[in-house]
């Protein structure tokens, strides 16, 4: 299993808080507690006691604390947390009285999530999904992790898998009896079997795309005329002051960053320095960079003033594109109703900014719904199955050409390990056991 030591660290960040929660998993975890403690409360049931220093015998602090003997644990080894009041110098004292005890040290980072992998607790998506719940600052971020967190992924993994080694079982049937011929309704069974698992694989790792951009966030760049108002839409956005709005043209030379929740949906969105020919150099640079940003954004807000007047706007319509929201800002100067595919907005009276979020908010979800299956999350997923479908392609075709059934039965052995990376299960001969069991030999 994994090395003896017994491993812990501080579960929540570190600084002053209320509480701070020590973490311990190993063989000694209950021993910590009881030398701490002065006794070994109940399992799974909080209690109060007072943590003192096993050499000293001076109290540290008052704690409550809570033991999960194994393997019923997140590890599945024995576990103890210790909610302690939360600042430095406490968490300091009883980490430092845990560490001068034999065979307890700090753990590594990733080393409790890594032990419940170890002992079948978590497979490898899932442990992913716990990164990703931790880091996720939206809403639709949360609901993704979560969906890996409990195994989701994994399971559906695991029903692909299947499938290919139900075929490959089918085929090493009749490698074991190499005198009969393999029937031709036997060959198209598996090869329509293999087709669909491929087109659903490929279906996956096109909507794993949209997965993984959910998790980094959606980019949107403001791109407009100087004096637009295109910072003092990014402060309204962000509802706080980073742009400088600024009534003097030409005064946001570089590219400002800032993250969004759009509900629920996290968007990254830069303010650019205002579209115009300009003989100052610096601001020259500006210009280029809001260019090149825009050209790399998943989503942009065109916006000009609805008081310069059509040719103004005119110049403006060869930039619209269907990642484009175009917005009129400022038509509470003028009243006219904007002409399509103009928005109309005022950022001074808030007029038509609730129009202009739902828009937003649904080209946001457009970009990065997955729907409410489990989906592959990362590339590391990605490369797995990509992996997958070639080898599985490789199988069919080598059925097609009907070349000796071992090179077919191999390419799917292949496929069905390249499934097992992504949730860290790679031997296929436990399943191919349960799955001949079931099968009628030389039938
Ligand atoms: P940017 O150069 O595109 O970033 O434009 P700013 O956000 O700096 O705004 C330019 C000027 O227009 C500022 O004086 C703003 O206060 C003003 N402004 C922005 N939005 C509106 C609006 O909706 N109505 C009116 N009347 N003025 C606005």
């Amino acid at each position: 299993m994994e090395d003896g030591d017994t491993i812990f660290a501080p579960a929540t960040a570190s600084g002053r808080a209320g509480v701070a929660v020590l973490r311990l998993s190993g063989a000694r975890a209950l021993d910590a507690v009881r030398l701490l403690a002065g006794r070994l409360p109940e399992p799974r049931r909080m209690s109060r006691a007072a943590l003192r220093d096993p050499v000293s015998g001076d109290v540290l602090d008052e704690a409550l604390i809570v033991v999960f003997p194994g393997p019923a644990s997140f590890t599945g080894e024995d576990v103890a947390e210790l909610h302690i009041h939360g600042g430095r110098a406490v968490t300091a004292a009883v980490a430092a009285a845990l560490g001068a005890m034999r065979g307890v040290r700090p753990a590594e980072p990733g080393e409790f999530s890594r032990r419940a992998f170890l002992n079948d607790k978590l497979d490898l998506s899932a442990a992913e999904g716990i990164l990703d719940l931790v880091d996720a600052e939206t809403d639709a971020q949360r609901r993704q992790a979560l969906r890996q967190v409990d195994g989701g992924l994994a399971r559906r993994i695991e029903g692909w898998r299947g499938s290919l080694i139900r075929s490959m079982a089918r085929l090493e049937a009749w490698i074991d009896f190499p005198e009969e011929e393999l029937p031709n309704s036997v060959i198209r069974q598996i090869e329509d079997d293999l087709s669909s698992l491929a087109s659903e694989l490929r279906e996956e790792l096109g909507r794993s795309r949209r997965a993984e951009r959910l998790r980094e966030g959606l980019c949107m760049t403001i791109l407009g005329p100087p004096n637009a108002g295109k910072s003092s839409l990014l402060n309204w956005l962000s509802k706080r002051d980073v742009a400088i709005v600024s009534t003097t043209a030409g005064t946001t030379r570089d590219v400002l960053d800032v993250h969004l929740d759009l509900s629920g949906y996290p968007v990254t969105v830069s303010d650019t320095a205002g579209l115009r020919k300009t003989g100052d150099s610096i601001e020259a640079e500006g210009v280029r960079r809001a260019l090149r940003r825009a050209a790399d954004a998943d989503m942009k807000i065109l916006m000009v003033d609805a008081t310069e007047g059509a040719d103004a706007r005119a110049v403006m319509l060869e930039r619209i594109d269907a990642d484009t929201v175009a917005v009129m800002n400022k038509i509470d100067l003028d009243a006219t109703p904007p002409p399509s595919p103009w928005l109309g907005i005022s950022l001074v009276t808030g007029a038509g900014m609730q129009a202009l979020m739902d828009q937003l908010t649904n080209m946001a979800a457009d970009r990065l719904d997955v729907g409410s299956v489990p989906v592959l999350t990362r590339e590391r997923h990605r490369v797995a199955v990509a992996d997958a479908v070639d080898a599985i392609d490789r199988a069919r075709e080598g059925l097609a050409e009907a070349a000796p059934l071992e090179f077919p039965a191999e390419d799917l052995r292949l496929a069905a390990r390249a499934l097992g990376r992504v949730s860290g299960r790679v031997d296929v001969e436990d399943l191919l056991d349960a799955i001949f069991a079931e099968f009628c030999l030389g039938k």
